[in-house]
C-alpha cells in the first residue's frame, strides 16, 4: 500500500525551512495580537498596541 504525501488539515505542507522560520518567530515574538495577528516579543508591547490601535 503506498501512503500519500502527508499534509495537514489545513492542506499547507511547509518545508523544514518554512516550520524553522515560524519556530523563530513564534519563539522571539510569543504574544499574539488576537485581533490582527501581529505578533510581539513582549506582553508590554502587545498591551500598548491594544490600547494604541484597538483602544475604543
Ligand atoms: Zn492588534
Amino acid at each position: 500500500m503506498i501512503k500519500t504525501a502527508e499534509a495537514k488539515s489545513d492542506g499547507i505542507i511547509e518545508t523544514p525551512q518554512e516550520k524553522r522560520e515560524r519556530f523563530l518567530m513564534e519563539f522571539e515574538k510569543p504574544f499574539k495580537c488576537e485581533k490582527c495577528n501581529e505578533r510581539f516579543k513582549k506582553k508590554k508591547y502587545l498591551r500598548e498596541h491594544k490600547s494604541q490601535i484597538h483602544s475604543y
